[in-house]
C-alpha cells in the first residue's frame, strides 16, 4: 500500500475564445500538491499549446552579443579573478580555493553567515549541454571545501544549501557560470519545513520520507528517470519551478559526508538534466540542493537537489516569476512530470 499521498484535483474554466472564433470552450485545470510539503503546482494543457507565450523565443543573436559584451569585464573570466574577494588567513589561508577550472571565494554581498561563490568554469558562457560532469563535480568539490573550514569555524552552522541562477531571467548578475552556496546557524523558511517534515515522517513511519518516495516512483516507473550512482532523479510530482527534475542521495544528508564519488555521480546527473533541459530549448536555470550538518537517523533527511527552467533569455524577456509564485507559492506546470520523465530518460543512457 501507498504510504505517499499523490494528491490533486481539477477545476474547469469556461470562455469564448477568440484564438477559435469565439467558440465555447472548456479548460481543464489540474492542480498537484507535494505529498511532503503541501505547496501546489497548476497545469493546464491549453498551455502546452501557447507554450511560447510563456516561454518566449531565446534570441540567440542577442544573448550572443550579451555574452561578448559581458565577457569584457566580466570578474569572473581569467584576466580579472585577481580582483574578487579573498578568504582571511586563518579561515582559508590560501585566501581562495581552485579544484580544476573551479575557484571558490566569498561573496561580496553575503546573504548568510557563510557565502560562498564558485566559478564553474574558464569559459564565460556555456550552453546548457556544455556543463560538463568535470566542470560540475569540481565546484562542488570546491565548495565542499570552503564548507569544512566554515565548519571547522562555525560548528553551529548545521544549515546548508548549494544553489545557481544561471543567465539573467535566474536571477543571475554575472553572466559567467557561478555556483553559490549558503550556511547558516539558523535555516531559511524552506529549509526549516523541508527539515520538520521529515523528521515528522521519519517518527511517524520509522523510515525517511525521501527513501519513500523513491521506493515508490521506482515502482511506478511513471515519473522515475534514472540512477547516477547513489543519486535517484525523477520528474518533481508538485514542482516548486518549471520543468522540476529531482535528484535524492539514498542515504546521506550532510553534504560534508558526500564522497569523492557521491559528488562525481550528482555532477553526472546534474549535466545529464542540464543537457535534457538545452534540449527542451532552454538556457536559464536555477538548482537548489539542501543539506543538513550531522544529520542523524531520527532527522530522516537525505541531500535533495531541486533544478528548475527559467524563462528564455531575450530583449525585454518577461518575468516568469509573477504572483502565483509570489503571492500564492504555487507553480505553473509547463509540462506534465510523466512526460518529462519520459524525455529524461533518453539522457541518462549515454
Ligand atoms: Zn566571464
Amino acid at each position: 500500500m501507498s504510504l505517499i499521498e499523490f494528491e490533486q484535483w481539477e477545476d474547469a474554466f469556461e470562455l469564448l475564445n477568440p484564438l477559435n472564433n469565439f467558440t465555447f470552450e472548456r479548460q481543464r485545470v489540474r492542480v498537484f500538491r507535494d505529498p511532503l510539503l503541501g505547496h501546489t503546482s497548476v497545469y493546464n494543457p491549453a498551455i502546452e499549446d501557447g507554450l511560447k507565450v510563456f516561454l518566449g523565443d531565446v534570441d540567440e543573436a542577442w544573448l550572443k552579443k550579451l555574452a561578448e559584451d559581458t565577457e569584457q569585464n566580466c570578474l569572473f573570466c581569467s584576466a580579472r579573478q585577481h580582483l574578487l574577494a579573498r578568504y582571511p588567513d586563518g579561515f582559508i589561508d590560501a585566501g581562495d580555493v581552485r579544484v580544476g577550472e573551479a575557484l571558490a571565494f566569498p561573496n561580496l554581498f553575503a546573504l548568510a553567515g557563510s557565502h560562498s561563490v564558485a566559478i564553474i568554469s574558464r569559459k564565460h558562457f556555456l550552453r546548457l549541454e556544455e556543463f560538463d560532469p568535470a566542470l560540475i563535480r569540481d565546484a562542488f568539490l570546491a565548495l565542499q571545501n570552503v564548507a569544512r573550514a566554515s565548519d571547522r569555524k562555525n560548528p553551529d552552522y548545521r544549515w546548508l544549501s548549494v544553489h545557481s541562477n544561471y543567465l539573467p531571467p535566474a536571477g543571475a548578475s554575472q553572466l559567467h557560470p557561478h555556483f553559490q552556496m549558503l550556511a547558516s546557524s539558523q535555516p531559511y523558511q524552506h529549509q526549516a519545513q523541508l527539515a520538520a517534515a521529515c523528521q515528522q515522517w521519519q517518527s511517524r513511519h520509522g523510515e525517511p520520507y525521501h527513501a519513500c518516495l523513491v521506493k515508490e516512483e521506482q515502482e511506478k516507473q511513471s515519473r522515475y528517470i534514472a540512477a547516477t550512482g547513489p543519486w535517484h532523479w525523477l520528474a518533481a510530482y508538485a514542482p516548486l519551478g518549471s520543468n522540476e527534475l529531482m535528484g535524492i542521495h539514498e542515504t546521506q544528508g550532510d553534504f560534508l559526508e558526500l564522497s569523492y564519488e557521491d559528488i562525481s555521480q550528482l555532477a553526472a546527473g546534474l549535466s545529464h538534466v542540464l543537457a535534457y533541459f538545452g534540449h527542451l530549448g532552454y538556457f536559464s536555470f536555477n538548482f537548489s540542493l539542501y543539506a543538513l550538518r550531522h544529520a542523524e537517523k531520527e532527522d530522516g533527511f537525505s541531500c535533495v537537489i531541486r533544478v528548475m527552467t527559467r524563462q528564455n533569455p531575450a530583449p525585454n524577456y518577461r518575468g516568469d516569476d509573477f504572483y502565483l509564485q509570489k503571492g500564492l507559492s504555487s507553480e505553473l506546470m509547463l509540462a506534465h512530470p510523466e512526460v518529462l520523465a519520459t524525455g529524461a530518460r533518453g539522457f541518462f543512457n549515454n
